[in-house]
Parts: C-alpha cells; structure tokens; sequence
C-alpha cells in the first residue's frame, strides 16, 4: 500500500516509515511530481489538514494524509491558532511571532495555551481525523535555543522547561505532533492489510 505524506520533508518520511510495517510505503511530493505549493486557505487548523490531503488525493489519486498545527492562547481566544506561522506578517519569522505574542500577553495573568496538530488521512475513500493536544503555558521570555516557532516560549505542563529547552527525543513523546502521529501510527499498523 502506498501512501503520500504531503511534505517535503525527507527526514519526517523516513521518520514515519521507520515506524510502519514494510507493507506500508511512505512516498513524497517529489516522488508524485507535485511540485506546487498546495493550498491551505482555510480558516481553521483541521481545514487546512483536510484541505492538503484532499488536494493530493483528488489531483493525483493518491491515498495521502496531510498535517497543520497551530498555538492557541486561552487568553487570546484560541490565536493565533491556524495563523501561527504569519502572525507578525508574511514573512513568517519566528522572533517577530513570539515578540507580537509576548507583546499581546504583556498584562495578561491568564498564560494558558496549547499546541494543536490535527493529521488527516485519506484512505481508500474514507476521511480519517488525528489530533494531537500539548497544553502549557506562555513564558514571560524566551528561553532556549532548541527547537522552532514557538518552542522558546512555551512550557509544557508538567516540565520546568521550555520546548527549545528539551531533547528533540523528549518533545516528541509529549508533544501535540508526536501525539497526533502516535495515533495515525497505530491506525495504519491495525489497518494495513
Ligand atoms: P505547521 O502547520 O506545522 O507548518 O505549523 C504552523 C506554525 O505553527 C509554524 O510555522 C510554527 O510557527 C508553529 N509551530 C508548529 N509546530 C510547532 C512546534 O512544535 N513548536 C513551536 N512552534 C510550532
């Protein structure tokens, strides 16, 4: 069975397949020849999800999944939320994004936020819906170098650390994308014949 993971990510396919029985095959966007940037205009988080993997599987017939993530603040009424990426403009900087953050938080004693990741995979004519939680809060500052986005900003309930101030390893067991492909993962396992 091959399936398109609608990114150009070569490590998190090879991430993925290693994961997967032999019987499931992971294929890029290159390998399809899907060269375009694929939509994602809608205005919610699972919109998005669906929307990309709807794209690859009604342009190019593939079964395919597809993920989108976003910060949501309690505080803020869930924003920046499927604008996480453009939320201090088009350029799409991740300092400029935590400082509009920050900035937007300054007299805020409510911090609470969580990270959502929503996969949806497209198989054999059915639409499948993963979602990955990470609740936190939003520091006062940055702290940490490791990581992207908004790692340096965001503590994860239960640790002292940040996201940019843990392993890579130690992230992905808690965090809102590990969880959402934990689940995809034991899906395909039951589901591969
Ligand atoms: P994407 O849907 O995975 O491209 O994520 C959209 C945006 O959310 C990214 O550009 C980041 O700003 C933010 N984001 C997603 N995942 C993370 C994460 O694990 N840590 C910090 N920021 C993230």
């Amino acid at each position: 069975m091959k399936i398109v993971f609608a990114t150009n990510n070569k490590n998190k396919i090879k991430e993925i397949q290693s994961m997967l029985p032999p019987s499931i095959e992971i294929i890029s966007l290159e390998s399809i020849g899907c060269h375009e940037e694929i939509p994602e205009t809608a205005d919610t988080i699972e919109g998005n999800a669906i929307m990309k993997a709807n794209y690859v599987t009604e342009k190019y017939g593939f079964d395919c999944f597809a993920d989108d993530t976003g910060l949501e603040v309690d505080a803020l009424n869930g924003e920046p939320g499927v604008f996480s990426a453009r939320y201090a403009g088009e350029q799409k900087l991740a300092e400029d994004n935590m400082e509009k953050l920050l900035l937007n938080l300054k007299n805020e004693a409510n911090r609470e936020a969580q990270f959502k990741t929503v996969i949806t995979l497209n198989l054999k004519g059915e639409q499948y819906l993963f979602t990955g939680i990470a609740r936190g809060v939003i520091t006062l500052e940055k702290i940490g170098d490791e990581g992207f986005g908004y790692d340096p900003i965001f503590r994860p309930e239960g640790y002292k650390e940040t996201f940019a101030q843990l392993s890579l390893a130690t992230k992905n067991t808690i965090s809102h994308r590990g969880k959402a492909t934990q689940k995809l993962i034991s899906f395909l396992n039951q589901n591969s014949n």
